[in-house]
């Protein structure tokens, strides 16, 4: 089976073939999509709909992500990607959240992950995960990407740059909305 992706980032791919294994990932990345709308599933959408028009007959699959912090009215949210400003600025991005929550002591926030589907029919599906946690009051670990070093999910002491790859992906968002997005797979297959 093959499932086209919209996105290249190279992280992601390797997150969706761990939690996908059997099936064929071919990135195909939208390219002057403007990712306008107010919530992850909206931007989800946009960007599947891009790339499925191009993959008839195929599974199309994009996904959306961010961070929500609940002291900052959950920002950076569907800004995450570019909160200081240049898109995938990390290190701005960490330090900017940092800054903005120096002094706070209410740390809770949760990762979202909304993923979109095509299938070969031309059906659409949204699935959504989620994984809460807190914000560290300093980056730790170099693993994953993103604000991986500054979120640390409930019932852990590490952040999810500190886990491996399987302990991120058997909690994260993207693991969450990933497993849900395999049982549409699944059923579509046992349809036919
Ligand atoms: P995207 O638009 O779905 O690529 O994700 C937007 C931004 O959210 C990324 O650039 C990261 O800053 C952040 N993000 C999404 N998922 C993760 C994650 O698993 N770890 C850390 N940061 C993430």
């Amino acid at each position: 089976m093959k499932l086209f992706v919209a996105t290249h980032n190279a992280h992601k791919l390797r997150e969706i073939a761990q939690i996908l294994p059997g099936v064929d990932i071919l990135a195909d990345n939208p390219v002057g999509v403007e990712e306008n709308a107010p919530d992850f599933a909206g931007n989800a959408l946009i960007k599947v709909r891009a790339i499925a028009r191009r993959h008839a007959g195929e599974w199309a699959m994009a996904d959306d992500s961010g961070l929500e912090v609940r002291a900052l009215g959950g920002a950076p949210g569907v800004r995450s990607a570019r909160y200081a400003g240049r898109d995938g600025d990390t290190p701005a991005n960490n330090a900017l959240l940092l800054a903005n929550l120096a002094g706070v002591a209410d740390r809770a926030a949760n990762f979202t992950c909304a993923i979109a589907l095509v299938d070969p029919d031309g059906a659409e599906h949204v699935v959504t995960g989620r994984c809460f946690g807190r914000i560290a009051t300093a980056a730790a670990g170099v693993a994953g990407f993103g604000y991986d070093p500054l979120f640390i999910p409930d019932g852990h002491t590490r952040s999810f740059a500190e886990l491996t790859a399987d302990e991120k992906n058997a909690i994260s968002h993207r693991g969450r909305a990933l497993a849900d997005a395999k049982k549409i797979l699944t059923a579509y297959r046992e349809t036919k």
